[in-house]
C-alpha cells in the first residue's frame, strides 16, 4: 500500500505488545497530504541524510528501528511512522538533522517546568514529525509536518549552544515536536550546550526504547514528560501508542537518572478526565514516583482531529489538582488557564507561597539555597541564587 504522496505504508506495532498491523497512511494523513500537494517539491531540498543510531538489519533485509516502541520495519526507501527516519540504501538515516521549524526564546514556565531555574529564558526549537499520532495534537502543524520546507531554519549543535549562551539563556529545550525522533541531533546539541555550561531540556511523550532511553536522558538536565492519560485504551485509540512504555520511562527517569522531571497531563473532556482515572493516575504518581515530582494538569483546546469537544473548564483542572494533592503530591499545578492558586508553588511543610505566578510572570519568590525562606523545608527542583527575570516574552530567533 502506498499513500498518494508516494510514501509506502510501513508495518507498525500497535496495541497489544507483539502485534503488528498495517497502519493506514491514506486515512490518517489526509491533512498532511493536502498540505504537501501545495508544495511537494520543496521536501527533498530541505532534507539531510544523517546516519541514524539504534537500528538493526533483519533476516529479510528490512531495517528495524529500535529507537521507539513502534519498532518500524522498513524496506529500502521506506520511512517510519515518525516520517523522519528512513531506510536509505540499507542504512537508517535521520532526515531532519540540523534543520528546525524555528527557534524562540521562551520562559521556562512555558515548557512547563515550574521548578527548574524559575524565571529563566530557554532557547526552544523543534524539527518535524512525531512518533505518536495524537488525534488532539496541539502542535500538529509541526508534529505532523511532511512538508519539509516548514524546517525553515538550520543550525549546527555548536551554533545553537553559542546562541543560547550569547542571549543569556539558562537552557536549550528540544520541544514543539518530540525530540526522541531526532535524538542524534538533540544529543549532539546537548553535548555542545554542556561544553558552554548551558542546560538542556526535553519536552517529550517518553515513548522510547530502553537502550536509547538511557543515552537520551543522560544528556538531559530536565524533562517534561507527557502522561497523556492513564488507560491503554486512550493511548491506543487517541495516540496510536501504548501507555506501558511511557510509565516505564517515568520510573526510569525518576530512579535511574539525575534528570529533573515534571509531568504534564492534558485533560480532554470526556476522554481522560473522569474522577476515577484522575484518582488512579495521581495515586500511581505518588506511589511510584513519590510526592516531589511536579504534576501539571493543563487545559485542552479543540484542535487537529478533535474539534467536536469543548475546551477543558478551569473547574475540572482545579478538581484534578485537589485529587492530586489529596494523594499526597506536593506540587500539583493547573495550566493553560488563569488560575493563580493553581499556578503558585507552595512549601509542602508550612504551606506558604514560595513562588508566586501570574501566567508566566513571577511575583514573590521565597526560596533560598533550595529551601523555603519561611520554614527551611527543602523545595524539590533545581534553583539558582534567586528567581531569574526573563518574564513573559517569547522572542523568535533566526539562526541562518
Ligand atoms: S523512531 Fe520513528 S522510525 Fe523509529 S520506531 Fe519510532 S516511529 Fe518508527
Amino acid at each position: 500500500m502506498r499513500c498518494a504522496a508516494g510514501w509506502p505504508a510501513v508495518e507498525l506495532k500497535l496495541g497489544t505488545p507483539g502485534r503488528w498491523i498495517d497502519y493506514d497512511y491514506e486515512h490518517e494523513h489526509e491533512h498532511e497530504r493536502e498540505r504537501e500537494d501545495d508544495n511537494g517539491d520543496s521536501m527533498k531540498n530541505a532534507e539531510t541524510s544523517f546516519p541514524a543510531r539504534w537500528w538493526r538489519v533483519q533476516e529479510d533485509g528490512r531495517i528495524e528501528c529500535e529507537l521507539c516502541p513502534r519498532r518500524c520495519r522498513l524496506r529500502e526507501g521506506q520511512r517510519g511512522f515518525c516520517f523522519v527516519r528512513q531506510n536509505e540504501g540499507g542504512r537508517l538515516v535521520l532526515t531532519t538533522y540540523g534543520r528546525s521549524s524555528g527557534f524562540c526564546i521562551d520562559p521556562i514556565e512555558k515548557k512547563p517546568l515550574n521548578q527548574f531555574y524559575p524565571g529563566s529564558a530557554v532557547l526552544s526549537f523543534g524539527t518535524a514529525g512525531c512518533n505518536l499520532g495524537c488525534r488532539f495534537c496541539q502542535n500538529w502543524d509541526i508534529s505532523k509536518a511532511r512538508q519539509m520546507d516548514r524546517l525553515a531554519d538550520q543550525a549546527s549543535p555548536e551554533a545553537i549552544a553559542r546562541a543560547a549562551q550569547e542571549r543569556g539563556c539558562r537552557s536549550v529545550a528540544f520541544t514543539y515536536n518530540d525530540p526522541v525522533i531526532f535524538a542524534e541531533y538533540a544529543l549532539d546539541t546537548a553535548a555542545a550546550c554542556h561544553e558552554l555550561g548551558v542546560k538542556t531540556v526535553a519536552v517529550t511523550a517518553g515513548y522510547i526504547e530502553p537502550p536509547a532511553r538511557a543515552e537520551f536522558f543522560a544528556g538531559m538536565d530536565a524533562a517534561n514528560v507527557d502522561l497523556k492519560a492513564f488507560t491503554e485504551e486512550f493511548y491506543k485509540e487517541q495516540c496510536f501508542a501504548e501507555l506501558a512504555p511511557v510509565l516505564e520511562t517515568l520510573e526510569f527517569i525518576h530512579r535511574e537518572t539525575s534528570t529533573w522531571m515534571e509531568i504534564t497531563t492534558l485533560l480532554i473532556p470526556g476522554l481522560n478526565d473522569s474522577e476515577a482515572e484522575l484518582h488512579r493516575l495521581t495515586e500511581w504518581v505518588a506511589e511510584r514516583l513519590g510526592p516531589d515530582v511536579p504534576l501539571h494538569f493543563t487545559a485542552f483546546h479543540p484542535d487537529f482531529k478533535v474539534t467536536e469537544l469543548p475546551p477543558t473548564p478551569a473547574a475540572k483542572l482545579q478538581q484534578a489538582r485537589r485529587i492530586g494533592l489529596g494523594k499526597g503530591l506536593h506540587y500539583v499545578y493547573t495550566g493553560n488557564v488563569h488560575d493563580p492558586e493553581g499556578a503558585n508553588t507552595y512549601c509542602p511543610k508550612c504551606g506558604k507561597v514560595v513562588i508566586e505566578r501570574n501566567w508566566y510572570d513571577l511575583g514573590a519568590y521565597h526560596i533560598r539555597d533550595g529551601k523555603c525562606e519561611f520554614c527551611g523545608q527543602t523545595i524539590a527542583g533545581r534553583f539558582g541564587e534567586g528567581a531569574e527575570s526573563w518574564g513573559t516574552r517569547m522572542t523568535p530567533v533566526r539562526m541562518s
